[in-house]
């Protein structure tokens, strides 16, 4: 979604009857009200929502006017929180966010572009990560992620850049009190910090709530957990790459571009311990949802 917090399957199961439901008011009044990112996984109806610029879009999503994460030099940051010690998840992760910058599953995301029709690059890097031990507890509001940001930022454990997306991965001790396993199992969202417009997103680990955010408990890296943060992490970077502060890419429900695609892999493969994967980035497999392609109608993929 627009503030896209990466919804929980049952969540996403209403969300698809909604979704008809508001197909049918669109067909029948033809001028149902556009719904915007609100950072919840829901679109919410605006009184004024922006209206799409540059004419209609024959791709099922629409261009609101704001800024997307073009150049060549866009950064991931990881802040790990709370307890990682012995979990395979920070090589797992790690080696994701190295690889998927150039691969066709990104590609997709080249399809988006800006009002002066500069499109995204297929490039994104890994550029470092620190870690947080529970300075804000075992249970965080939306605001004390934003402080875990800014705190890894003004201490100088990471470098002030909006060029990026810093990511708070909570491990499984640790909730986001705003419907962690519940309403979402991730979001990403905008603020400023320093004076800078920071882009971040919260990604807890799933084996808190398997059931809720976990793909499969038998994974291809031997780590179900890190696993679903995979998809999830893929799921949120690809919305701040094409909908950084929430006023760019997404469609007239208020979904963003992974939001559309959401829980949907595609043609998989068995992968050496039998579980399901459906890319290889580096030398993993990944089980990692499909992207919207904004290109030739538009369709859910896993490259482009
Ligand atoms: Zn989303």
């Amino acid at each position: 979604m627009s503030v896209s917090r990466q919804k929980v399957r049952i969540v996403t199961t209403i969300m698809v009857v909604l979704s008809f439901a508001a197909i049918a008011v669109a067909q029948a009044g033809g001028n149902a009200p556009e719904l915007q990112p609100t950072g919840k996984g829901w679109g919410e109806r605006v009184e004024h929502a922006a209206k799409p610029t540059g004419g209609a879009t024959t791709n099922g999503i629409v261009y609101h006017g704001g800024p997307v994460m073009t150049g060549t030099g866009n950064h991931i940051y990881f802040i790990w929180y709370g307890n990682w010690s012995g979990n395979t998840a920070t090589t797992i992760l790690t080696d994701l966010a190295s690889k998927i910058g150039g691969s066709p599953y990104f590609n997709i995301n080249t399809t988006y572009y800006d009002g002066s029709n500069t499109h995204v690059s297929n490039a994104v890097a890994y550029a470092g990560n620190t870690t947080d031990n529970y300075s804000l507890g075992k249970s965080l509001t939306d605001a004390n992620i934003q402080s875990i940001v800014a705190s890894a930022i003004t201490s100088g454990r990471l470098p002030l850049d909006s060029h990026a997306v810093y990511f708070v991965l909570t491990s499984s001790d640790v909730t986001a009190s705003s419907g962690f396993c519940t309403q979402y199992c991730g979001w990403h969202t905008n603020g400023t910090i320093s004076g800078t417009d920071i882009k971040y997103s919260f990604v807890g680990n799933p084996d808190r709530c398997p059931s809720a955010c976990e793909d499969q408990t038998t994974s291809p890296n031997g780590n179900a957990g890190a696993d679903g943060m995979a998809s999830i992490i893929a799921h949120e970077l690809e919305e701040a790459t094409t909908d950084p502060d929430l006023n760019a890419w997404y469609d007239r429900r208020g979904q963003e571009n992974a939001d559309k695609c959401a829980w949907t892999f595609g043609t998989t493969y068995a992968a050496s311990n039998g579980s399901l994967a459906n890319m290889k980035l580096g030398t993993r497999d990944f089980l990692i949802q499909r992207n919207w392609v904004n290109a030739n109608g538009g369709f859910c993929a896993l490259s482009w």
